[in-house]
Order: structure tokens, then sequence, then C-alpha cells
């Protein structure tokens, strides 16, 4: 039985990457499936500036603790950085002058948990995390989402900080209301200000886990929600074959449902590379044009611990950490 299984995976595999065409397979592998008894373990997050998140999470992983804390404890570094202007404290308000966070969360049995636009609480994948494990839902948005973090024993708090607050303030100046205009910036040759979090990791017995944070667009339509709270668009994992997360313009993220799209393809054979690149190629597909001028960048692990990424245009890195190659930048490759 195993070895039929065995069999028609690798066979499957190379027809799978002739018949979709694919321009290159990744060979990036940091882990080792012993068989199922050890693994080694692994972080992989979105954006350069997540090297320190990868750092926290991979400390307990690295200890034997459970994935999903160190998913948790490493999102929630960028969410207490009032520098970090895409995640929690100090993230960039919505055109109204609201910090809504969106984040989710999801385990290695496939349990998912979920806030939407929830405002005044800076640890929004803690919140949750508790949606996951201590309410019956997947999804709590807004107001009920802060009731319900209240409820849990989250404290309010002030989001904006003097250097969001001006931001805004000379935003509203402007008088410009396009919410697209930060992932444009990256044609222009600006300094993309998107740096939220999507993680994933593997822990000492192979369990994988993942995480989204993001306050969305800089100057978002009041109650915009983006692809990061979204389950199969900003993350998804199925631990029978690997996980997928991004980073870009959710509204195109979330049309094609971007990250299940990068799982189903790794199901079918394709490398983590050649998957993101499919999630990629969907966008890009509705209109190649426009898809030009926008960013989305993903990352994906397979259960054996092979990692890769693709984005729509350059700019789009990533980090990786484990316990013999910590704290690598990649650039991811890009369609364009
Ligand atoms: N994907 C996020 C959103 O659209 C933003 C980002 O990744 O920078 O809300």
């Amino acid at each position: 039985m195993l070895k039929r299984r065995t069999f028609l995976k690798s066979s499957f595999l190379s027809t799978f990457a002739l018949t979709l065409g694919f321009k290159k397979s990744c060979t990036n592998s940091m882990i080792t499936d012993n068989e199922g008894d050890s693994f080694t373990p692994m972080v992989i997050s979105t954006w350069e500036a997540n090297e320190l998140a990868n750092r926290v999470a991979f400390e307990i992983i690295s200890k034997g603790g459970y994935v999903l804390d160190a998913i948790e404890m490493g999102v929630r570094v960028p969410e207490s950085d009032p520098k970090d202007t895409s995640v929690g404290y100090g993230g960039l308000p919505d055109r109204e002058g609201y910090v809504t966070l969106d984040a989710c969360i999801m385990n290695e049995l496939g349990d998912f948990g979920s806030v939407i636009c929830l405002e005044r609480i800076k640890h929004a994948v803690s919140v949750a995390r508790k949606v996951l494990e201590e309410s019956h839902h997947v999804y709590l948005a807004g107001k009920g989402a802060l009731e319900f973090a209240l409820g849990h024993g989250f404290e309010e708090e002030e989001l904006m900080t003097a250097n969001s607050t001006s931001a805004w303030q000379e935003w509203v100046a402007k008088g410009s209301y396009d919410p697209m205009m930060t992932p444009r910036s990256l044609m222009e040759g600006m300094k993309d200000n998107h740096d939220t979090i999507g993680m994933l990791a593997i822990d000492q017995k192979g369990r994988m886990g993942g995480a989204c944070s993001s306050s969305g667009l800089a100057f978002k339509h009041r109650g915009r929600v983006g692809d990061s709270p979204i389950i199969g668009s900003g993350l998804f994992i199925d631990s029978e074959v690997g996980a997928a997360t991004g980073s870009g313009l959710g509204e195109e993220i979330a049309k094609v449902c971007a990250s299940h799209v990068i799982v189903e393809t790794m199901r079918r054979g394709a490398s983590p590379e050649e998957a993101c690149m499919e999630g990629v190629k969907r966008i890009v597909k509705r209109d190649a044009d426009y898809a030009k001028v926008i960013q989305a960048g993903f990352v994906a692990i397979n259960k054996k611990g092979e990692y890769g990424s693709f984005s729509i245009v350059p700019g789009f890195n990533y980090c990786t950490h484990n316990a013999t190659e910590q704290a690598r930048l990649h650039n991811a490759p890009s369609w364009f």
C-alpha cells in the first residue's frame, strides 16, 4: 500500500511539472523527515523586516515547543513594533484614521481562527488564536471581535503612534483617496512599506502552523478587509501537503484564493516555488497589465521541508530560519 502510494506520488510529480510547463523547480530544503520520527524545525516569513520574528519563533520550536506557540510569539514581534507600519501597533490607519487589524492563525489539524477589522488591540494574532481555541467560530469581525478580545482578558490601547498620525495627516492633506497607492509605489522605486507578516513553521514533531497579521492597505476604506484574515487567501495549511501564506494587494490575492491554490498545486506534485508561481499566475492571467503595477508575493513549505517563493514583480523578499541557516534572507523570483 505504502509503496504504491509512493510510486503514484513520484510519477505524478514528474509528469506534473511537464504538463504545466513550470519555468524552474525549487530545491530549497531545510527539514529532514526521518520516516516521520523527527523533524528539524524551521520558520519562514514574508519580508526582511520579519527576521526577528523568525528568531523568536525558532527559539521556541528548537527547544521542542509547540508550533502554534512559536508562530504566535513570532508574529507578536512586528505587532509590537511601532516602526512596522503594516502590522499591529504603529500600523497605518484607514482613511478615517482608525487602525483596523486583520489576523488569522491555523494549526496542524486545519483548525482556523481569525479576527477582522479589530480595533485597539495590539496582538490580533493572539485574539485569532483565542477564536481558534476558545470559540465555536472561525471569523469574528469588528465590534464583536473587540468584545470577544476584552472578554478574554485583552486590554484596549491606542495603536496610533506619532509617526502613523503624521503619515495619516500628510495623506489627508494630499486629498488622494487611492488605497492602491502603496503597492504601486513599488514600481516607482520607492521603499515598499508593506511588511505584513505571513509566517509558517514546522516543529520537531512535524506539526505545521501558520499565521498572518496585517493592518491592511494604508488609508484603506473604512471596513475594508484584505486577504490576510481569510482562510485560503492569506493563509492555508494542509499538513498532508504543506502550507502557504503571502503579502501584497489583498483584493487580488483573495479573488484567486491564492494560498489554497498554492497548497493544492503542491498536492499535485509541484515544488513550493512552482506552486507559488501558480498562485502568482492566477493573478497575472486575470489582467497582466494591471498585475505589472501591483505586488503579491507568496511563501510556501511542503511537509518534506522544502520551501519556495514567487512574486508578481521584483522586490518581494522573505526570511528563513533553522539550526544551520539562521536568519537567511532570500529575494523571491518574480513573474515580471
Ligand atoms: N495583504 C495585505 C492586505 O491586502 C497587505 C499586505 O500584505 O501588505 O491587507
